[in-house]
């Protein structure tokens, strides 16, 4: 079954197709000729998810799912969640996706606090059949005090999951789809496509 995910991010398309294996075949949106911007300026990760997808059905016809991922500090009152990829930007300190100034801001923003704990949200939004399904993946974790390793991106080698010694930067691909919000997200979603084939 071919499938669009309303990404242009390879990793995630990567990460993903891992998780879904053989069954399905899932192209982004470079693939279906879609160049364009989408816009995400709901203030919810749900709002944004559908805001994307809807998009892609709309402009393009094809049954779709499009994720959205926060990250949500506990000392910080759940920031920068829905602003996680452009946490820096919103402060004048770098641009969207810039993985290190939203490092950088964000252990800037920890210094001398102690509780550290925080968490990774993913809200995957499939349009299938007319129908809008929402699925949530979450992973609990603490931003440690520095960077390590290199492996994944964004925050990865500052999360570091609860119950594991190592950041996600530290885990294989493999590691870290098992635990991680957007590997229990897609979980659903696989289990969803099963119980409709
Ligand atoms: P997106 O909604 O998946 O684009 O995620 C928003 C932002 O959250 C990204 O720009 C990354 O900075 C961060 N993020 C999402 N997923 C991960 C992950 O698996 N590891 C580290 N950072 C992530």
């Amino acid at each position: 079954m071919k499938i669009v995910f309303a990404t242009n991010n390879q990793h995630k398309l990567s990460e993903v197709r891992q998780i879904l294996g053989e069954s399905f075949e899932v192209v982004g949106l470079k693939d279906i000729g879609c160049t364009e911007d989408i816009p995400e300026t709901a203030e919810t990760l749900e709002g944004n998810a559908l805001q994307k997808a809807r998009y892609v059905k709309e402009h393009y016809g094809f049954d779709c799912f499009a994720d959205d991922t926060g990250l949500e500090v506990v000392a910080l009152d759940g920031a920068p969640g829905v602003h996680t990829a452009r946490y820096a930007e919103l402060f004048g300190e770098g641009n969207t996706h810039d993985s290190d100034a939203n490092m950088n801001l964000l252990l800037k923003n920890l210094e001398n606090i102690t509780d550290r704990r925080a968490r990774f949200r993913t809200i995957i939004a499939f349009l299938y059949k007319g129908q809008e399904n929402l699925f949530e993946g979450i992973v609990e974790g603490n931003i440690l005090k520095e960077r390590h390793g290199h492996e994944g991106f964004g925050y990865d080698p500052i999360f570091q999951p609860e119950g594991y010694d190592r950041c996600f930067a530290l885990m294989s691909a493999e590691e870290k789809n098992a635990i991680s919000h957007r590997g229990r997200a897609t979980k659903k979603l696989v289990e969803f496509l099963k119980s409709e084939k």
